[in-house]
C-alpha cells in the first residue's frame, strides 16, 4: 500500500497530464500529438482518468518537455481538418450575426434560435439576410413581447391558432416598428412573402 503510494507520488513529480502542461504551456492536442508522433517526445503513458474511470489520460514526462518546449511549440498548432472546422465555424457565425438584432426591450442581442428554419434558410444561402433578418424580429417579437405563447397553450383549434398567429403577427410588427426595427412601411404581407418561401423551402405547407 505504502509502496503504491509512493509510487504514485513520484509518477507525480516527473509526469504532468496533458491538460495541465497545455494550459501551462499554451500548446494544442495537435501539438502534443504530433510531438509524440514525430518521437519528439518518448516518455509518455496513458493512465486512468481520475474523473472519469472509463476513459485514460496522457500524462508526459517534464524534464522531456521542457528539453523540447521550443520545437514542440514550432509544430502546426492546428491539423487541416481542424482549420477547416474553425473555418466553416465562423462562416456560420458571420451569417447568423448579420440575421440578429439587438433588441431594445431585452436590452440583448437576439439570435435567431437553433431550431429555426430561418436559420437553416440562411446557413444554406438560400434566402436574403435583410427578409431574414425581419422574419427573426418579428418571430421574436411574437413569441417575448406579446401574449402569443401564453394564450395558445389554451387553445386546440388550429384555426383558431390560425387566427391567433395572425392577429400577435400584427401585433409584433406594429410593436418592432415603435423601436425603430423595421421600416414604416414594413407590412404583415411583406412578413408573410418570406415566411411563405421560408415554409416551401422545408415542405412545411
Ligand atoms: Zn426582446
Amino acid at each position: 500500500m505504502t509502496e503504491n503510494m509512493s509510487e504514485k507520488e513520484d509518477i507525480k513529480r516527473k509526469y504532468s497530464y496533458k491538460s495541465t502542461i497545455k494550459k501551462k504551456y499554451n500548446l494544442t492536442d495537435y501539438q502534443i500529438e504530433q510531438a509524440i508522433e514525430k518521437g519528439i517526445i518518448k516518455d509518455y503513458k496513458y493512465v486512468p482518468n481520475p474523473y472519469y474511470s472509463s476513459k485514460e489520460s496522457l500524462i508526459i514526462n517534464n524534464e522531456e518537455l521542457l528539453q523540447h518546449l521550443e520545437e514542440i511549440r514550432k509544430l502546426e498548432k492546428y491539423s487541416e481538418e481542424e482549420i477547416e472546422r474553425r473555418k466553416e465555424y465562423n462562416k456560420r457565425s458571420r451569417k447568423i450575426s448579420k440575421i440578429s438584432f439587438y433588441c431594445p426591450i431585452c436590452n440583448a442581442k437576439i439570435r435567431p434560435l437553433r431550431d429555426s428554419y430561418t436559420r437553416d434558410a440562411v446557413l444554406n444561402d438560400e434566402i436574403d439576410y435583410e427578409d431574414a433578418k425581419k422574419v427573426v424580429i418579428v418571430t421574436h417579437f411574437r413569441h417575448i413581447h406579446t401574449d402569443y405563447d401564453k394564450i395558445r397553450k389554451g387553445i386546440n383549434n388550429r384555426k383558431l391558432v390560425d387566427k391567433l398567429k395572425e392577429e400577435k403577427t400584427n401585433e409584433a410588427i406594429e410593436l418592432a416598428k415603435k423601436h425603430g426595427l423595421l421600416p414604416p412601411n414594413f407590412s404583415k404581407e411583406d412578413y408573410d412573402k418570406v415566411a411563405i418561401r421560408i415554409k416551401q423551402l422545408y415542405g412545411l405547407t
